[in-house]
C-alpha cells in the first residue's frame, strides 16, 4: 500500500515506522497510509528550513515573488490532479474542490504582490540630518498546522504570505486528507522555490508538539477545532512563539421578517449543506424573527432538503458528498438523534441515509431542525455536519442577543431588505465576519480573515494585510552619517 511520507528539504523522506490509513470516505476503503513523523524527522524538517532561512531572506522580494507568479500557473495547470485528491480523500464534489484551489490560489496572487507589501515607512529629518525608517523583516522558521476541512485552501492561507516575506516553513496538514498539500509542495519546488524553504511533515500530536517546543520555530499558524487551537495558542505562546489559532465556530444567519425569502433558501443551501456542512464557515443555525418568517422558511425548505443530490464527489450531478470520517459520520448521527430528545422538531432525517452502490462510504443526508432552543446540544456544539437549526425568536435584539451569547463568532449573516437594520446588525454584533444577504461572507484574499471570541486565538488572521504583519517583525532604524558635519555635545537628557 502506498505510503504518503514527508517533504524536506526539496526530497521525500520517508519515515514509516508509524502510519495511519487514509479513507476515500464516499467508499469508506482505505486508499493508502500517510506517515506519522518522529521527532527526528521533524526536526530535520526544522533544520532545513533553518538552513534555507539566510539565502532566502535575502533573496530580493521581487524574485519570492516571481517564484510565487510560477507556482499561481502550476496551479492552475495542475487542478484537475489536485482536485481529484481532494475529492478522494476529503470527500467534497469536484466543483467544491475546485472553489477551495481558487481560494487558495488567490492568496498566492495576493503574494505576489510581496515587494509592494512589504515596503516600509520613511521619515526624513527625525533630528537634525537624522532620519528613520521601519522595515518589515521576516521572522525565520514558521509553521503551520491545518485542518482535514480545507486540505488545499488553508495550508494556501499560510505559506504564500510566510514564504513571499521571506520566512521558511513547516507545514504539518491533516492526516486525514494528506495528499493534495504534498502534490502543492512538489510544485513549489518546481516553482523555483530553494530546497528547505518550504517543507512538510505528516504527522499527529507527536509532529505538533515538536514544532511548538523547537525553539527555532518563531511562529506557528493554526486552523482547527477550538480546544487543538486553545492548545495551540497556551503552549506556543508559553514557548515564546507568535501565535495565531483560529478555532470552531457556529455561524448564525438572521432571517428578517421581510428578506427576500427564496434568495434566503438558495443561500442558505449552499451555506449548511455545501461540503456536507464541513466548512468553518457553514451556517448551521438560521434565527427566524416571527413564526411567519419561520414557517415560510421551513416549509421552503423542506423539500429542498428532502431532495439534495448526496453521493460520491467525483460525480458533478452531486451537490454534497460524505463525510470524512466513520467517526464524524457516528458523531453526526448521535447528535441528531439528541436534539429530537431534548426536543427539537427534525423536519428532515437524513441520518440514515444509504447511497446505492456505496453502502460503506460515510454518508449522513441532510437535516433540519425547526424549534431548537439554546439549551439543546444541536444548538451549543459546532456539529459540523449537514445539519441546519432553525430557531425562532420575536425580535432583531433578541436574535443578535443569541449570536453575542454563543461562544464561538467567526462568520455570521442577515437577510433583509431593511438596510438601516442591516447597517445596525453589522456594526454591532460581536462576530469577526459578517454578510449582509451574503451567506458565506469569506473575505478575499486581498482582506484578512478572521473570527472573533473562541474562534480565533491570537490578533492577527489569515491572509491580506494581518499576514504581512503576521509573518513580520517591524524594525526601526534611525540614522546620521558623521559627513552630515552635525557634532553633539554629550547629552544626558532623553534625546528629544
Ligand atoms: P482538529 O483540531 O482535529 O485538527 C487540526 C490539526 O490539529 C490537524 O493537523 C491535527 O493533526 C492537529 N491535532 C489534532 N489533535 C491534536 C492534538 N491533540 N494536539 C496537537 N495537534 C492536534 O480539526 P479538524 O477536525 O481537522 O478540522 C475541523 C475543525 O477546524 C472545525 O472545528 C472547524 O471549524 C475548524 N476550522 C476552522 C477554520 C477557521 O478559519 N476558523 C477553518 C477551517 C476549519
Amino acid at each position: 500500500m502506498q505510503v504518503v511520507g514527508h517533504f524536506i528539504n526539496g526530497e521525500m523522506v520517508a519515515d514509516t515506522q508509524r502510519v495511519q490509513d487514509v479513507y476515500n470516505p464516499a467508499t469508506g476503503e482505505v486508499v493508502r497510509q500517510v506517515a506519522l513523523a518522529s521527532k527526528t524527522t521533524v526536526e530535520e524538517a526544522i533544520s532545513a528550513a533553518q538552513a534555507a532561512f539566510p539565502g532566502w531572506r535575502n533573496t530580493p522580494p521581487q524574485k519570492r515573488a516571481r517564484v510565487m507568479f510560477r507556482f499561481k500557473q502550476l496551479l492552475e495547470e495542475n487542478s484537475d490532479k489536485i482536485c481529484a485528491a481532494l475529492t478522494n480523500e476529503h470527500g467534497k464534489v469536484l466543483d467544491d474542490a475546485a472553489g477551495e484551489l481558487i481560494r487558495g490560489i488567490e492568496v498566492v496572487e495576493y503574494a505576489c504582490g510581496a515587494p509592494t507589501l512589504l515596503k516600509g515607512e520613511h521619515s526624513k529629518n527625525v533630528g537634525p540630518a537624522i532620519d528613520s525608517w521601519s522595515e518589515f523583516q521576516p521572522l525565520g522558521v514558521v509553521a503551520g498546522i491545518t485542518p482535514f476541512n480545507f486540505p488545499a485552501m488553508v495550508p494556501m492561507w499560510m505559506f504564500p504570505m510566510a514564504i513571499a516575506c521571506g520566512n521558511t516553513f513547516i507545514l504539518k496538514p491533516s492526516e486525514r486528507d494528506p495528499s493534495a498539500p504534498l502534490l502543492i509542495g512538489q510544485l513549489l519546488k518546481e516553482a523555483g522555490l530553494p530546497d528547505g524553504v518550504f517543507n512538510i511533515v505528516n504527522g499527529d500530536k507527536l509532529a505538533v508538539d515538536t514544532i511548538l517546543e523547537d525553539s527555532r520555530v518563531q511562529a506557528v499558524s493554526f486552523v482547527g477545532s477550538t480546544p487543538i487551537a486553545e492548545y495551540i495558542y497556551a503552549t506556543g505562546t508559553a514557548n515564546g512563539k507568535r501565535v495565531q489559532a483560529l478555532g470552531g465556530a457556529k455561524n448564525h444567519a438572521i432571517i428578517m421578517p421581510d428578506a427576500d425569502m427564496d434568495n434566503a433558501v438558495n443561500a442558505l443551501m449552499g451555506a449548511a449543506y455545501g461540503s456536507c456542512g464541513e466548512r468553518c464557515m457553514a451556517i448551521s443555525v438560521a434565527v427566524c424573527v416571527g413564526d411567519a418568517a419561520a414557517d415560510e422558511l421551513v416549509a421552503k425548505l423542506k423539500p429542498q432538503v428532502e431532495a439534495l443530490k448526496v453521493g460520491n464527489g467525483t460525480d458533478i450531478s452531486n451537490e454534497m458528498g460524505p463525510l470524512i470520517t466513520a467517526a464524524a459520520q457516528e458523531r453526526v448521527r448521535s447528535l441528531v438523534a439528541q436534539g429530537v430528545e431534548q426536543g427539537a422538531e427534525l423536519v428532515v432525517d437524513g441520518s440514515a441515509l444509504v447511497v446505492d452502490g456505496h453502502e460503506n462510504g460515510f454518508f449522513v443526508g441532510g437535516c433540519l431542525f425547526d424549534k431548537v432552543t439554546k439549551d439543546m446540544v444541536v444548538y451549543q456544539e459546532e456539529i459540523f455536519g449537514p445539519v441546519l437549526c432553525v430557531v425562532r425568536v420575536d425580535t432583531m435584539q433578541e436574535a443578535m442577543q443569541l449570536i453575542d451569547d454563543h461562544e464561538f463568532g467567526n462568520g455570521t449573516c442577515i437577510f433583509t431588505r431593511d438596510g438601516e437594520a442591516a447597517r445596525y446588525f453589522s456594526d454591532n454584533i460581536k462576530v469577526g465576519m459578517v454578510g449582509i444577504n451574503v451567506p458565506l461572507p469569506v473575505p478575499v484574499a486581498y482582506h484578512s480573515f478572521g473570527g472573533w471570541k473562541r474562534s480565533l486565538f491570537g490578533d492577527l488572521g489569515a491572509h491580506g494585510p494581518d499576514a504581512i504583519r503576521f509573518y513580520t517583525r517591524r524594525k526601526t532604524v534611525t540614522q546620521r552619517w558623521p559627513s552630515s558635519g552635525v557634532r553633539d555635545g554629550k547629552q544626558f537628557a532623553f534625546p528629544s
